[in-house]
């Protein structure tokens, strides 16, 4: 048995903005988009399913406005996997291209395939800039006694459900997250690869997660009132029936809930739909009207999240309460 991982002095939290997990090469995308991140996370804990509770942005501390649009990186990353050829030079900038192609019903294959291609740039970038923040941590004799994560505060479509950016839809493409944990410690650069782990995880885990790697209790995160649960913690996966709730931008809000198995979405126009994501990992075989008894405990369930949130969490996006606010600002995590 190893030793347990010592507390770390630093703790770094990278937000990548717009990052969506799928197109990660440590998520297991074809193209090699992130070189760094996936060296980073060798011996590291990475979370397969990590959900956004909402797919825009909202405020973070170390915060990488990359991959987000406009896809635009310099060279030499910008033609990495190809030269778009459908698109006009000037789309990667353009802010009103992607609600354009929304217009139209979201972009076509082809457009979509140069869609990814700057994107995958834009990420390739980003990795580039962990890279070399790592690099600094080094060279500045502290990368021993840091503990990294690499998140995102939402992903991104790219055409998938008919539709490219972030904001309104809650599927998968839009609210899947990298989410990676890397202890201070030997074990890490001598393994071979991530530990992965299956069981679901949110980015309100990562309060509680900053506060154990700062090797704080677990009853001080619980004192401070954090909805997560720390993503070290070695019962973490036994958390049992979990489910997450994710709510779009917007007076009229779409809703997404997960649990260890099924998706359930709600669209702003009440219109819900039901994935398995062990036979469906993208969200695209709607299964409510095949089975309708299930849908039916899944909306139940939603019901009893969406009351259990209460109505401030249902109007204004999550915010610590001052409480928190007080305990995250001891652990430097707010200024
Ligand atoms: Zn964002």
């Amino acid at each position: 048995m190893a030793a347990p991982a010592p507390p770390a002095r630093v703790v770094v939290l990278v937000v990548l903005d717009a990052a969506r997990a799928r197109s990660f090469s440590c998520y297991g995308y074809a193209r090699e988009t992130t070189r760094r991140i996936d060296g980073l996370a060798r011996g590291a804990l990475l979370f397969d399913n990590a959900f956004s509770p909402a797919p825009y942005t909202r405020a973070a501390i170390v915060h990488l406005r990359e991959p987000h649009f406009p896809y635009d990186p310099p060279p030499p990353f910008r033609n990495r996997f190809g030269v778009p050829t459908l698109l006009p030079p000037e789309a990667g900038l353009d802010p009103d291209w992607i609600p354009s192609l929304n217009r139209r019903g979201g972009p076509s294959p082809d457009e979509a395939a140069d869609l990814a291609r700057l994107y995958d740039a834009n990420l390739a970038f980003a990795d580039d800039v962990v890279g070399r923040l790592r690099d600094r941590l080094a060279a500045a004799g502290l990368w021993a006694e840091t503990a990294l994560i690499v998140t995102a505060d939402h992903g991104e479509a790219l055409g998938e459900h008919g539709f490219a950016g972030h904001n309104e839809q809650v599927y998968d493409e839009s609210t899947r997250i990298p989410l990676i944990v890397r202890r201070p410690g030997r074990e890490a650069w001598l393994a071979a690869g991530p530990k992965r782990v299956d069981a679901l995880a949110s980015l309100l885990d990562l309060a509680p997660t900053v506060a154990g790697l700062f090797g704080l209790p677990p009853e001080v995160a619980t004192r401070a009132g954090f909805r997560g649960r720390s993503l070290i913690a070695p019962d973490f996966a036994e958390g049992g029936e979990r489910t997450l709730m994710t709510r779009s931008a917007g007076d009229l809000p779409a809703f997404a809930l997960r649990d260890h198995r099924m998706t359930l979405i709600v669209s702003s126009k009440g219109q819900a739909q039901l994935f398995d994501r062990q036979a469906d990992p993208g969200e695209t075989r709607d299964l409510a009207a095949a089975q309708p008894e299930l849908l039916q405990r899944q909306l139940d369930a939603l019901a009893a999240h969406r009351a259990a949130l209460g109505r401030a969490t249902e109007t204004d996006e999550p915010r610590p309460s001052p409480r928190t606010q007080e305990a995250l600002r001891a652990l430097g995590y707010l200024r």
